[in-house]
């Protein structure tokens, strides 16, 4: 059997403006170009290829690996990057050929600068090259805006069922073990798509607590155990692209059976729907958490978690309103991750560390996270950026955010603020031990991510706060000025109607 890999993987906040380019992805340890056996060293971490590589040599499948280009979320890719990363994957393709399946790894929620729906113009071009009758099998984030283009071209496609998603290798064995089905004349599959005019706030997908989509998610892994179905999926989609296809939706592939497909896709979809008032999230003031994280006992931990300015969701991560309601309450033990500011970056480097320096931070890129904030602090630290992810997520990758400063501020056991060069999302207790602060041992911990600190940093919390600041990510939909999204759609059309006849 010989199976070829390859892909590309980026989610799109069309409210960012700035676009997301080749250089991003190959700056390492923001984006990913592996190429080649580069791809297949991915074995064993915590990504879709950490379980898809291991998979197809438990199988005897020779997976013939071509490019993957991933990067940080963020603006519309560029025509240039799409481009050029697409040709290397159909060249690696073409000089594949004859191949018997191709795996093609994909995020599902990549717009273009000109175009909303990325994966439906690679899944093209990579069915063009192997033409009808090779199965293609692509994973998929849960975050997907599915396209009628993503489910035509493709044979079987699955998502994740985690999110914080630390069940990106899992997915990755299963898109190999559906191939492997497929090539040993053991499945044909038949696969059913409901889309739901329904979207929602990524914060309301969480798996590690009963949010609404988790419901509907145990009920696809109980689908799953059954003899036939071959994969079920529930995608909670990306609220924060106004893209026609965005928000709800699920798959279910049968072993042959289209109308068992449907029957399930659309009991999954009548989960959600039913539960669509629930999907909504109620952030807390920013004083009210800063004054309630103080107020707590000795030793507590308090995650106050900035979800509308998550570099995960493709904010640039420079929010300042967290920041000042800390100075203004005067916190102690409160450590942030992080503000993005090169300019702020460049003048503590220049200073150096033990020089106290009075700048401006963070509010520069797009005035959608509060303004520029003028700080006093000391220059504790400055780290070239680079460090290795421990886990549960993405374990064993490398993450870099450009060169960081830890800027004491108050004096010692005030406020701890990493500026950074480029955007990030903590999702890893080592987004504080690589820079000297131990997260366990302080009070206040503010973290620019909208969910994925939780698989890390659940465990060490006393409590989790989500804090109403503003930004490009923020679960209040009806703030965003959609006009390419498809209408009516719930909660924007309080009136929107959904019925599986439908
Ligand atoms: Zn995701």
């Amino acid at each position: 059997m010989r199976i070829v890999t390859g892909g590309i993987a980026q989610e799109t906040n069309t409210f960012q403006w700035q676009p997301t380019t080749l250089e991003d992805f190959s700056r390492a340890g923001f984006g990913t170009l592996a190429r080649g056996q580069e791809i297949l060293d991915l074995d064993g971490t915590g990504t879709v290829y950490g379980g898809a590589v291991g998979e197809a040599r438990r199988h005897g499948v020779d997976l013939i690996p071509t490019t993957y280009g991933g990067v940080m979320p963020g603006g519309r890719v560029t025509r240039e990057a799409f481009d050029s990363i697409r040709d290397e994957i159909l060249a690696g393709i073409r000089n594949a050929l004859p191949v018997d399946g191709v795996l093609l790894v994909l995020h599902g929620a990549m717009a273009l600068e000109d175009h909303d729906d990325a994966e439906g113009l690679l899944l093209a071009a990579v069915r063009d090259a192997v033409g009808p009758d090779v199965p293609i099998v692509a994973p998929l984030d849960l975050h997907t805006n599915l396209s009628n283009e993503m489910v035509d071209l493709a044979d079987a496609l699955v998502g994740y069922k985690e999110y914080p998603h630390v069940d990106m290798p899992e997915t990755g064995a299963q898109a190999v073990q559906i191939l492997v089905a497929m090539l040993q004349d053991r499945a044909r599959p038949a696969m059913a798509r409901t889309r739901l005019p329904l979207v929602a706030p990524n914060q309301s997908m969480v798996t590690t607590w009963q949010s609404p989509l988790k419901t509907a998610i145990d009920r696809a892994r109980e689908l799953e155990r059954e003899p036939g179905v071959l994969a079920a999926t529930v995608l909670g989609g990306f609220p924060f692209a106004d893209v026609p296809f965005a928000g709800i939706s699920t798959i279910v592939v049968t072993d042959g059976d289209p109308a068992r497909a449907r029957r399930y896709a659309d009991e999954l979809a009548a989960i959600c729907w039913e539960r669509r008032d629930d999907f909504t999230i109620h952030p807390t003031p920013v004083a009210d958490a800063i004054a309630e994280a103080m107020a707590a006992p000795e030793g507590s931990v308090y995650v106050l978690a900035d979800i509308a300015d998550s570099g995960a969701s493709g904010t640039a991560g420079d929010g300042t309103v967290v920041l000042r309601g800390l100075i203004e309450a005067g916190a102690r033990s409160a450590a942030v991750a992080q503000v993005m500011d090169r300019e702020a970056v460049e003048a503590c480097v220049a200073a150096g560390v033990g020089s106290e320096v009075t700048l401006t931070v963070g509010g520069k890129h797009d005035g959608l996270h509060g303004p520029p904030l003028e700080v006093t602090g000391s220059v504790r630290l400055i780290h070239e950026g680079t460090f290795t992810i421990a886990g549960p997520m993405g374990s064993g990758t490398v993450a870099s955010r450009g060169r960081t400063v830890v800027l004491e501020i108050g004096g010692p056991d005030r406020i701890e603020l990493q500026l950074t060069e480029l955007r990030g999302h903590p999702h890893d207790l080592n987004f504080f031990r690589a820079f000297g602060i131990e997260p366990t041992q302080r009070r206040i911990l503010v973290l620019k991510s909208a969910a994925h600190f939780r698989a890390a940093f659940e465990p060490i919390a006393t409590k989790v706060v989500e804090v109403d600041a503003p930004g490009i990510s923020s679960p209040t939909l009806t703030s965003f000025q959609y006009t390419r999204l498809r209408r009516p759609i719930y909660p924007l059309d309080r009136d929107a109607q959904w019925s599986p006849e439908s």
